[in-house]
């Protein structure tokens, strides 16, 4: 608004003063341009640069039922830019008007353009190519003795097509590409060469139109930089294409959706797995047979790729989607470059999940896998321009927090957590043996799955669970839909048409307690890369004890406590390791703990609670009362706590504020700004990323984990885990009355 204002006054001031030099200005004369001005403009669009040219000309190929097509290119295409095939050729008397505008085999009328299965219909692109570069076609048709060869420009013959000798198919030769556009020729020039995306777009091509052979070379070169065989199997032509590294590392997703009034599709395609890691994304993506783009898939599958396998965070995916054809308008981009298709949304919704479960059941069969938890390196690397995944949370998370906000926990953190605490140490040794073990474990395993839980007290302990589970509970934790969390430690679910408060850190840390005992003896392992002393670890929990209780000093007194907790532990090493994988080195440094939950590492900042438990709470002469403990203190470290810094998007939001006397005296504005400078942005965004990781892990970690494992107690439906807060029935007989 006072821009406006402003800007007016201005003009108003120009045309008012004398002293203006500027004349008013005749309105300028409105012309026709020349057709040939108008094709070439059109031209720059559909041929925008080489690679879009070299697009073009294979898609004909490919409409023409070619099964080997070849592409020579000189000078990043600028100077020639040649694709032969073995297609059906092109008839003598076509020729003539080949090269003019919109004119096409493809398309008649309107309504084909609904029912295309060819990847040309606007007759556009060969006439467009004339009309910037100098274009020369040779063709043969089938049963001719001879084929013709002749040039054009501007969208006509230059001369009366030639005889001569020709092999099966059509030769189309494209030179100087953009001799008369002189600002795009610079700009291409010095831009690099597009050789590279020429070979990207073969390279594409090759593994979806697995039944064609295609190759690319450079002019002169012996050999071709993309070389595809006529396969039967996409995965052998992603090998050829692609190269072992990528094929040995995928999976295959398929998805298929048919409901006759909305949406239906098929999708297959392959995904790279844990193994594959790389710079940048690859996703090769087909719509109906057409290479096309499409960056909100894209994005929602490096969305599950960096919730569930950060390290392999840019994948390989290569798609091809199917659906009617009167569902996909081909026709919103002078390139065909995009496509728009009805229910996107949930055409992307659905593959995404795909994705994911497909990407979580890969990590479910594994035989084993040790997820590194590397917190001290992520503190002493913090360049904005590396992986910004936070390592601590490798194995989950976090849909919520996009990738590139999780912030990494600064080792100088004032508010004395453990990421503080705990000091880099290089990788040595025990790591090996450790991790020797842990592959000894589970190929124990996966020859006798039952050989350790026959442990008859631990069989007690998963009967006692069974016998205490409450069938009604059992019933609504099935079937519940997560609908949010309603406070830091309730979340609402509803069940049928009734609305529960439940209490995820009481359901969680049962739900942790009940798989650690079915998992007894079989855990995954979470590796610590920097294994930490257990007697400060100790010490520390200790310390923050008395610091609730208000009691301080008698530092003495709490190291022998520390010690001797330490020295107990290390007694029970061996047990602790074979069946809670619970790992103490020989140093008496904590190295490695159990995978309760597949996605799940648990909060570190409760280590040091969780190893006093151990050392205080567990009664050890009783082999069953001592599973039974353990279980219990790793249910109760695992549990989804809150975290321990305050809920920022509460009144949490004041401990982040640094305390500074000046901005008391500030006027309102003044005083805001003041405000924002003094919270302290770093913690502020630990506390939102660790209250937003805590949320996407109770939404896709615990309750479809608990749907599937969870046997709840009796005690559940009386101490408050869950509460009845509203039944639909009720509150529409009080709406009736209203
Ligand atoms: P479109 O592909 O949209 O029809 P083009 O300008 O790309 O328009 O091609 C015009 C016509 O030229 C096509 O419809 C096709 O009949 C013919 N054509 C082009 N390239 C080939 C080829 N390699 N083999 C056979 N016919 C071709
Ligand atoms: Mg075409």
């Amino acid at each position: 608004m006072i821009d406006d204002g402003s800007s007016l006054t201005v003009e108003m001031e120009v045309e008012d003063s004398p002293a203006a030099a500027i004349a008013p200005r005749e309105p300028p004369k409105i012309q026709r341009l020349e057709e040939s001005v108008i094709n070439r403009i059109a031209a720059g669009e559909v041929i925008q640069r080489p690679v879009s040219a070299v697009k073009e000309l294979v898609e004909n190929s490919l409409d023409a039922d070619s099964s080997s097509i070849s592409v020579v290119v000189m000078d990043g295409g600028l100077k020639l830019i040649q694709v032969s095939d073995d297609g059906h050729g092109i008839r003598r008397e076509d020729l003539p008007i080949l090269c003019e505008r919109h004119t096409t085999s493809k398309l008649t009328k309107y309504e084909d353009l609904f029912s295309l299965s060819s990847m040309g219909f606007r007759g556009e692109a060969l006439a467009s190519m004339t009309y910037v570069a100098h274009v020369t076609v040779t063709s043969i048709t089938k049963g001719q003795i001879h084929g013709y060869r002749v040039s054009y420009r501007d969208g006509v013959m230059e001369h009366e097509p030639k005889a001569c000798a020709a092999v099966k198919g059509t030769q189309i030769m494209v030179e100087n590409l953009f001799y008369n556009m002189i600002a795009r020729r610079k700009t291409l020039q010095n831009s690099a060469d597009d050789y590279g995306k020429i070979v990207d777009l073969l390279s594409r091509m090759a593994i979806h139109h697995n039944n064609v052979s295609f190759s690319c070379r450079k002019h002169g070169a012996v050999k071709a930089d993309v070389h595809s065989v006529v396969s039967p199997s996409r995965l052998d032509s992603i090998r050829s294409v692609y190269g072992v590294s990528v094929a040995k590392n995928l999976m295959k997703v398929e998805v298929s959706s048919c409901d006759p009034s909305g949406c239906t599709f098929d999708m297959e395609g392959f995904i790279s797995n844990s193994n594959y890691v790389a710079k940048k994304t690859i996703l090769v993506l087909f719509i109906n047979d057409r290479l096309v783009e499409c960056s909100a898939l894209k994005r929602a599958i490096e969305i599950v790729y960096a919730a569930t396998l950060p390290k392999a965070s840019k994948p390989f995916v290569y798609m091809s989607i199917n659906l009617p054809r009167e569902h996909v308008d081909i026709n919103i981009h002078p390139t065909k470059k995009e496509v728009s298709l009805l229910n996107q949304e949930i055409i992307i919704e659905m593959i995404q999940s795909e994705v994911e479960l497909k990407l979580r059941s890969a990590n479910d069969t594994r035989t084993f896998q040790e997820q590194k938890v590397e917190y001290i390196q992520s503190t002493l690397t913090s360049s904005r321009s590396d992986p910004p995944v936070s390592p601590l949370l490798s194995g989950q998370k976090t849909q919520k927090v996009p990738v590139n906000k999780m912030v990494r926990t600064d080792s100088s953190d004032p508010a004395g957590r453990l990421h503080a605490f705990l000091q880099p140490k290089s990788h040595n040794l025990p790591d090996k043996v450790s991790s020797l073990s842990v592959v000894r474990s589970s190929v124990r395993q996966r020859r006798n799955p039952k050989e350790t839980a026959d442990l008859s007290s631990v069989q007690e302990l998963i009967a006692g669970v069974d016998s205490c589970c409450h069938p009604g509970l059992l019933e609504t934790v099935r079937n519940c839909t997560y609908v949010g969390m309603a406070d830091d430690v309730f979340a609402l679910v509803q069940y049928n048409t009734h609305l529960y408060l439940a209490n995820v850190v009481n359901l969680s840390k049962e739900l942790m307690y009940q798989q650690t005992l079915r998992r007894f003896a079989h855990f995954n392992a979470i590796q610590l890369s920097d294994p930490a002393p257990l007697s400060e670890l100790i010490l520390l929990a200790l310390k923050e004890e008395d610091l609730d209780l208000g009691n301080e000093n008698n530092d003495d007194l709490k190291e022998r406590i520390a010690e001797m907790n330490t020295d107990l532990l290390k007694e029970k090493t061996e047990m602790l390791d074979e069946y809670f994988s619970i790992n103490i080195d020989s140093n008496g440094n904590l190295s490695r703990l159990p995978v309760i939950l597949d996605q799940y590492t648990p909060d570190m900042d409760r280590v040091p609670e969780f190893l006093l438990c151990l050392g205080n709470d567990v009664e050890w002469e009783d082999e069953k009362t001592c599973f039974q403990g353990v279980s219990a203190a790793i249910g109760n470290f695992y549990a989804m706590h809150p975290p321990l810094l305050p809920n920022p998007s509460g009144d949490g939001i004041q401990f982040y504020t640094k305390r500074s006397e000046s901005s008391q005296d500030n006027t309102d504005l003044g005083g805001n700004v003041e405000m924002e400078e003094n919270i302290d942005q770093d913690l502020l965004s630990d506390a939102e990323n660790a209250w937003a990781q805590r949320e996407w892990s109770i939404q896709h970690v615990l309750f479809p984990s608990m749907r599937l494992f969870l046997k709840p107690p009796a005690a559940m439906a009386s101490n408050g885990t869950f509460v009845k807060v509203a039944s639909l029935e009720k509150l529409y007989k009080i709406f009736e009355r209203c």
